[in-house]
């Protein structure tokens, strides 16, 4: 029997545990599956906010969405909300946008986007143009009465409980047949491009192949890399760090079905509100603030008193050259990392775990398949990258040395550069994005960052006065049908917990 062996208990080990699993085992054991993880070395503890895709995750590996939700103290999530990234109106008021999962289309002379770019703007573009935005103004999910499991109106995901996810997986992959492995591993023998084994406190560990999910470590692909083998984004993406804190909620507080990422004088911060508590952390430029720095600001920005314990995480910015290198492929931290403003690290879990069965032959897996498994992943992630700059590049604001040291030059974002020098010209669509390999984000989300941030196209398309009213009016009472039929986010949540 072929076997598998993944180092690391984390949210990438236990993700992968119970996807493999699944693609080998579900019609009697084929792969044997063990997941070493080190009582030592703690998890990085965060990663709390997902995109939709986590939700596909779940239903290919047979999670039930109830079970899921009260497992993980988790919540609905609508989109992100930015707040300050651009620079106050004259009149003071926070520059603020939404990026929701979910766009109305209408069959028109044109496309809605451009409708609304020719039209008078009254109302921004998120609000003129989203269901999911309309619902999260009012505290509301994408859920009726009637939706089953994984059911809604418009697509959304979720926050939760990193640690609680992680229990939850490892309990589901266990009870699947997943051999649990509480060792430390102490030393990697390697031959030939190959790992051999593993030296570990409780014996020697031999495998056909070795899943590292030992996250910014690398422990295992490390020892494998002859030539320099990082990609770093240092360069275009400036913050390095983060400070984070968890805060209590009292039961009468009704948590945001939306994360918030709030721009603060080095990076950001960001919100996830769950069941019982929030998730707070802020991301920063160490080249602009100290840790001391940034623990005050980020205290103050929250609320907090002077006894408060935050903790500090380093953060390596980029991505691995060859993520799957001889009989042994990175996922997770180990494989890369882009800093969280579009929560796409769980996201990247299950991309590399689900590209990883689709490439893998076991023994009879060629060079030239790892290559190809190593540039879906590069593209996937430097196309990432990419849309993370074009939060910051797109920012007037200069209030900070963080802010003036933005590189707007776009050097080493050229993709990005030449779709900002179309877009300038005709409004994004399908068509600019869909050649991309990754598709992980469309022209929906790409939209939402350009508008919501005042990077309008400058068209030539004839039109009449008042043409678009209709389309507008029929949104909006769409908007107000979804108001009235969904569920609050606690009634939503209190009949999926305790119902
Ligand atoms: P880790 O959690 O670090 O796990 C490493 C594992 O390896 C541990 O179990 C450890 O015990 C084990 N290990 C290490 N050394 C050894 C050894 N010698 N022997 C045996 N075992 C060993 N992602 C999102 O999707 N959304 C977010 O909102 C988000 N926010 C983030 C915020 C920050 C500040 C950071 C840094 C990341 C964030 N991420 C987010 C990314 C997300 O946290 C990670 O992708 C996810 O937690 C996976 O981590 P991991 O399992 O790769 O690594």
């Amino acid at each position: 029997m072929a076997s598998i062996t993944i180092v690391g208990g984390g949210t990438a080990g236990w993700m992968t545990a119970v996807l493999l699993n699944q693609a080998y085992n579900k019609f009697g054991n084929t792969v044997s599956i063990q997941l070493v993880e080190s009582p030592d070395v703690d998890i990085v503890g965060v990663g709390e906010a997902t995109v939709p895709a986590i939700k596909d995750f779940l239903q290919a590996v047979g999670i039930d969405e109830a079970e899921f939700i009260k497992s993980t103290n988790a919540t609905i999530k609508n989109g992100i909300l930015f707040k300050n990234w651009c620079a106050p109106t004259e009149e003071g008021e926070v520059h603020q946008y939404m990026h929701p999962f979910d766009q109305e289309r209408v069959e028109k002379r044109l496309d809605v986007a451009t409708s609304w770019l020719l039209s008078s703007r009254n109302k921004s573009y998120d609000d003129s143009v989203s269901i999911a935005k309309a619902l999260s103004d009012k505290n509301l999910t994408p859920k009726v009465q009637q939706s089953k499991s994984f059911q809604s109106i418009v697509p959304y995901s979720y926050h939760l409980d990193a640690r609680l996810f992680g229990q939850f997986l490892r309990k589901h992959a266990i009870a699947r047949g997943v051999t649990r492995v509480e060792a430390h591993v102490n030393n990697v023998v390697a031959k030939e491009g190959k790992i051999v084994s593993l030296s570990t406190d409780k014996g020697e560990i031999t495998s056909d192949l070795f899943i590292d999910c030992t996250g910014f470590r690398a422990l295992l692909l490390s020892k494998l890399e002859e030539q320099e083998n990082w990609h770093s984004y240092s360069d275009v993406l400036l913050c390095d760090k983060a400070v984070t804190i968890q805060t209590e909620n009292d039961t009468s507080y009704a948590p945001n079905p939306y994360t918030i990422s709030h721009a603060l004088s080095a990076g950001w911060s960001w919100k996830i509100d769950l069941q019982n508590r929030s998730g707070n952390g802020y991301v920063y430029s160490s080249r602009h603030i100290s840790p001391e720095q940034a623990e005050l600001e980020f205290r103050k920005h929250l609320g907090l008193d002077e006894q408060t314990k935050f903790n500090h995480i380093d953060m390596h910015v980029g991505r691995r050259r060859q993520q799957w290198i001889g009989n042994c492929v990175a996922v997770g931290l180990s494989s890369g990392f882009i800093e969280p403003l579009e929560s796409t690290g769980l996201h990247l879990i299950y991309l590399a775990a689900r590209q990883f069965v689709l490439h893998n032959n076991f023994s009879k897996t060629q060079q030239s398949t790892r290559d190809n498994y190593n540039k879906t992943m590069n593209d996937t992630y430097d196309e990432l990258k990419d849309f993370i700059v074009l939060h910051y590049v797109l920012s007037d604001r200069t209030d900070s040395e963080f802010w003036r040291d933005i590189p707007k030059t776009l050097d080493g974002c050229e993709l990005l550069k030449s779709r900002l020098s179309v877009w300038k010209h005709k409004v994004c669509e399908y068509f600019d994005v869909s050649n991309s390999t990754s598709h992980m984000f469309s022209d929906v989300s790409y939209r939402y960052i350009l508008y919501g941030m005042n990077y309008f196209p400058e068209l030539d398309i004839p039109f009449v006065e008042g043409e678009f009213d209709d389309v507008f009016a029929y949104i909006e009472n769409r908007q107000q049908q979804a108001c009235h039929h969904t569920l609050s986010h606690k009634e939503y949540l209190n009949a999926t917990v305790h119902g």
